[in-house]
């Protein structure tokens, strides 16, 4: 039985966050994705590799078993929605929230209240039309791939819902939060199969990365 693992994630801060939590399973990347034109990046331990994939298809490649287990963030794994995928473990890292806002100028609040047809623009259209059916407000929604923030200022949109953390990005364009939809982590998820006939060699890493991000709080 070949028991080499492969482990999908993103450049940036999930990469970077999820170091520690590899480090506390004994593994160490020995290559930077920030410097190496490489997709596939070799660890000290010569059955598990790292491929670095964008953010989005980290669910994509673990559900088809291109990678036996990865990192994504709630938010994309909404969108995605999770089919054939395993989710043992709130990582607790990428930690930001999912809101909505507008234009400091655009009075959202009584939008609703007359039961206006807003227009939202977002990445993430799954959440969003979840969101606004539960309120019951009708929203056209328009589908982007990045900088939401732009929509409302060049009038594409009323409405962005976007991912926030500190709020300067928002702020810097003159926008405000008006709704606060969910709170985004990012998870480990497991191609089920794997799972199965990878466990011995799956189950110690698992249980590592849930010691050490339960030591996050
Ligand atoms: P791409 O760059 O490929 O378009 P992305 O912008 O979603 O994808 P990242 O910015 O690396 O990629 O975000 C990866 C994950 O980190 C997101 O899916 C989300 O869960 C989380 N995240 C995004 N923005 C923030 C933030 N400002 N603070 C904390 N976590 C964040
Ligand atoms: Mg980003």
């Amino acid at each position: 039985m070949n028991q080499q693992l492969t482990l999908a994630l993103s450049k940036g801060r999930i990469f970077e966050e999820t170091l520690p939590l590899l480090e506390a399973a004994g593994i160490m990347v020995t290559e930077n994705p920030e410097t190496s034109r490489k997709l596939i990046l070799p660890t000290n331990d010569k059955d598990v590799r790292v491929i670095i994939v964008r953010a989005s298809d980290v669910p994509t490649y673990v559900q088809y078993g291109a990678a036996d287990f990865g990192v994504a963030g709630k938010d994309v794994l909404i969108e995605h929605g999770g089919e054939g995928l395993y989710q043992p473990i709130d990582l607790r890292i990428a930690k930001c929230r999912m809101s909505v806002a507008v234009s400091a100028g655009f009075d959202y609040a009584s939008a609703v209240r007359q039961g206006a047809r807003l227009r939202v623009a977002t990445k993430y259209v799954q959440t969003a039309r979840e969101h606004f059916a539960a309120k019951g407000v009708h929203v056209d929604l328009i589908k982007l791939y990045g900088s939401m923030e732009l929509a409302p200022l060049v009038g594409l949109s009323d409405a962005i819902v976007d991912l926030v953390s500190t709020g300067s990005t928002l702020k810097a364009n003159n926008l405000v939060e008006v709704e606060h939809i969910m709170d985004i982590s990012s998870r480990l998820v497991v191609n089920r199969a794997a799972l199965k006939l990878k466990r011995e060699r799956l189950q110690p890493i698992l249980e590592a990365f849930e010691r050490a991000s339960k030591r996050k709080e």
